[in-house]
């Protein structure tokens, strides 16, 4: 997911910008404009700095070291930082959507006026994945891209998971202030609409997907034959299963879609050519295990149900003593929108990142266990191992966890790791490091017991995760703590 388009959006339509201040001088539509040019300026000097050094290391070396590859990681994040951050300056500083609704009279253009507010935005990702292409192709895995189809592929990748959502919101938004004017004012509006947007976007993303990524089916043969029999063995239906074409750059996969009838299983290139096809099976069963375990769903629920949460943390910082407390600092209307924004942002980021986190770490545990089992053959005491999905395989879905079936999967993990250039001992927020997920299911082995125990434990988390975010939902109904969402 492009979070940093997330970012840059509600940067320019979810927060208050100086939009309304009447018409703009003249004279100032030039200096604004060039301090947009700028901004676009700096970031494309720093990117380009930045992956010009990254080749010319990679070159010195003769092969990228893995310092070198988290070093470039962090400097994309800290380049998309920067952005945001030249951005949100834009916005507020040098106020350009004032500029778009006034100065051009774009005001109340369907659309139109939205997309020029971004413009600078999409500019400065652009230069950015420019200015960063010698060192991304210095770090490839294999293959070579050319400039155009980076930047292309780059764009789609970004664009095209949000752009639609953000279209559908802004429609829907339109409709409901038409259709039912009272209603859209209402204190239920903002929870009424995010359930209808979430369940449309689980039933939709595949549309996202298909826009967003260049893919194509995955030909018939030996390796889609396995594939479908190991779906067919855990009642798994998709609408197709398909090659995302990276040029090489990932090696990934993914499933998308809530209903059975909707839903795409991606593989992407590199894999499907890197992988043999035993371990490409366990990684298609650790994807059809985030179906069977319905933890799509979960998290719609989970984000969903987390607005109650949200809203007391808004209500404790409302009538908390920093927004009441007036010193000649925080008279400042400016220091006050830092501190209480800022405090927000620390309250609900946190929040994120330790219970999403936890419980992201725990779903992928469990689609691990998944991926094992679909590659292995019920005997504790393999070898000789049964092919499971083979053409002579008749293996039921219930069948135990065996030790060729873990040694498979943790041997895709460790491969998918490796050619994407991953330490093994290095952590993940939403997936664990490899080394504990590949010790976990080794420390499955034989022990039946510990997987059942395992799976209750999963289960249990989610009960209290549930309840414990409609007790939240209730007590901010009860008090009254909705309204502070705004
Ligand atoms: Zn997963
Ligand atoms: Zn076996």
């Amino acid at each position: 997911m492009p979070f940093s388009l997330l970012i840059a959006l509600f940067l320019a339509f979810g927060t208050d910008s100086p939009a309304n201040l009447g018409p703009i001088p003249r004279s100032e539509l030039a200096p604004k404009l060039r301090e947009i040019l700028l901004g676009v300026a700096l970031v494309a000097s720093v990117a380009g700095a930045l992956g010009r050094w990254v080749a010319f290391r990679a070159s010195q070396r003769g092969k990228p070291s893995p310092g070198l590859r988290r070093l470039h990681a962090w400097g994309a994040r800290g380049l998309e930082g920067l952005t945001l951050a030249v951005y949100g300056w834009m916005i507020h500083d040098v106020g350009w959507p004032w500029v778009v609704h006034s100065g051009w009279g774009f005001r109340g253009a369907i659309l139109i006026d939205e997309m020029l507010i971004l413009l600078p935005f999409l500019l400065m990702q652009l230069a950015g994945w420019w200015g960063l292409y010698p060192a991304e192709r210095a770090l490839r895995i294999r293959g070579d891209v050319g400039l155009g189809r980076h930047l292309a592929l780059k764009a789609r990748g970004s664009l095209g998971m949000v752009l639609p959502v953000v279209l559908l919101f802004a429609a829907g938004q339109d409709l409901a202030h038409r259709l039912w004017p009272k209603a859209a004012e209402s204190l239920w509006a903002l929870p009424v609409g995010l359930i209808v947007m979430g369940g449309l976007v689980l039933v939709l993303s595949p549309i996202f997907v298909r826009l967003a990524w260049p893919t194509h089916p995955l030909p018939p043969g030996p390796l889609r034959h396995r594939l479908e029999r190991l779906a067919r063995r855990f009642g798994f239906r998709c609408t197709d299963i398909l090659v995302w074409d990276t040029g090489h750059g990932v090696v990934n996969a993914g499933v998308t879609g809530a209903l059975p009838w909707f839903r795409y299983v991606l593989l992407s290139d590199a894999l499907v050519d890197c992988l043999d096809d035993h371990q490409i099976a366990a990684v298609f069963g650790h994807e059809i295990g985030h179906i069977a375990h319905r933890h799509l769903p979960y998290f719609g629920f989970f984000f969903l149900g987390s607005l109650g949460v949200m809203a007391l943390v808004f209500w404790a910082i409302d009538v908390s003593p920093l927004a009441g407390s007036s010193t000649a600092l925080r008279d400042d209307p400016a220091v006050t929108m830092l501190l209480h924004g800022g405090t927000t942002l620390a309250t609900v980021g946190l929040y994120f990142l330790v219970v999403f986190g936890f419980v992201s770490r725990k779903f992928e545990r469990q689609a691990d266990v998944f991926g094992c089992r679909a590659v292995s053959c019920g005997r504790a005491g393999c070898p000789p191992h049964l092919d499971p999905n083979g053409a002579s395989g008749d293996v039921p879905a219930t069948a135990a966890l065996c030790p060729v079936g873990i040694r498979t999967f943790a041997n895709a993990l460790a491969n998918v790791a490796t050619l994407n250039g991953m330490e093994h001992g290095r952590r993940s927020w939403r997936h664990g490091s490899i080394a504990r997920r590949i010790a976990f299911l080794e420390g499955l082995e034989g022990q039946p017991d510990a997987e059942r125990r395992f799976q209750r434990g999963v289960a249990r988390l989610r009960l209290v995760l549930a309840l414990g975010l409609i007790a939240a939902a209730l007590v901010a109904w009860s008090n009254d703590s909705f309204p502070h969402l705004r």
